[in-house]
């Protein structure tokens, strides 16, 4: 049983009110693969970087498990570079520059060797080649999710609603969900997406949590209260990678396993914002999650007594 991811990867240079970084590595499916590697493996990863992207980082994924074999290398373009800068409560942010370079005429070949992947993460990337790559598995995974952002939205609607005609589930934040479905109460906006394709929409909140929607089932997830937040690109990312690396590893995909799987993505955003870009979730060890699952049982638990 394997996972195939497909997203960006990327440099990024990111402006917080607490620091700046260069243009470090990202990319969506870069945080997605180092998240969900805790997890299962290998996962099959497609995506494509140019010339400058370096080996180093193809190197370290290969080691960390992620079969590359899909990730293109186009030798005379430049990798796909976002910036952006968040503002002082540090859940929202601005793009400041988007450069599509490599991902403006990228054509995925999704590999024979990644036919038998089961479970499909569709990272944040171009809605055709999301959808390019349903079309070119010969069987249909037991699970799609998708994660998809504002910027396509406003350039790609038409793709991005018919990928969503083919995914099981969704995964947007609070803002993205307003501007999708035109619906101010997330509950509302909901109801309204689910209409749209995916039977299960994940509502990301920032450090306000997660929400699991289902059908009229709704599930909460907290986001851990940290004392510093450094930097929080890539925590979507990193959740997706730990909600869909744990309903691999359980192979359960009820809706009771997706509430635990929303607390381990949880837990996996919690390390990603610690530091910039990938580096937390680099040296991150199973008793560190452990450790940081356990921190969230204890965040939730309570005894009530209705008299
Ligand atoms: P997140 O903070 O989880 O929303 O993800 C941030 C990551 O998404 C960054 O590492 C960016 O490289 C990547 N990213 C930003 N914009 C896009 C886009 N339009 N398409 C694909 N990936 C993007």
């Amino acid at each position: 049983m394997s996972l195939l991811v497909v997203g960006s990867m990327a440099f990024d240079a990111i402006e917080t009110p607490f620091g700046k970084s260069d243009r470090i590595i990202g990319g969506a499916a870069t945080y997605i693969a180092w998240s969900a590697s805790n997890f299962t493996k290998p996962i099959k990863q497609i995506s494509v970087v140019g010339y400058d992207f370096p080996q180093e980082e193809l190197d370290a994924l290969s080691a960390r498990g992620v079969n590359l074999e899909g990730v293109q290398i186009k030798k005379d373009e430049k990798s796909f570079f976002w910036s952006g800068k968040y503002h002082m409560d540090m859940n929202t942010r601005d793009t400041l520059d988007t450069q599509l370079n490599v991902l403006a005429n990228f054509v995925p070949t999704v590999p024979d060797s990644y036919q038998d992947c089961e479970f499909l993460m569709l990272g944040n990337l171009v809605p055709a080649v999301q959808m390019s790559v349903i079309e070119q598995l010969k069987n249909r995974p037991k699970l799609i999710v998708m994660d998809t952002m504002n910027f396509w939205m406003e350039i790609a609607l038409d793709d991005l609603k018919n990928v969503l005609t083919h995914v099981d589930v969704l995964l947007v934040n609070d803002s993205e969900a307003r501007e999708l479905s035109h619906e101010y109460s997330l509950v509302k906006a909901a109801k309204k997406i689910m209409t749209m394709g995916p039977k299960y929409l994940i509502i990301k909140k920032g450090e306000h949590g997660a929400l699991l929607f289902h059908g009229d089932n709704v599930f909460f997830a907290p986001a851990l209260p940290l004392e510093d937040v450094f930097d929080p690109t890539g925590a979507g990312d990193t959740f997706a990678g730990g909600f869909i690396g744990h309903l691999v590893r359980t192979k359960d995909i009820s809706f009771d396993n997706m509430k635990t799987a929303i607390i381990v993505g949880s837990a996996m955003a919690s390390f990603c914002v610690e530091k910039f870009g990938t580096e937390r979730l680099r040296g991150l060890t199973k008793d560190d999650i452990d450790g940081r699952i356990r921190q969230f049982q204890e965040l939730v638990n309570f005894d009530i007594e209705l008299v």
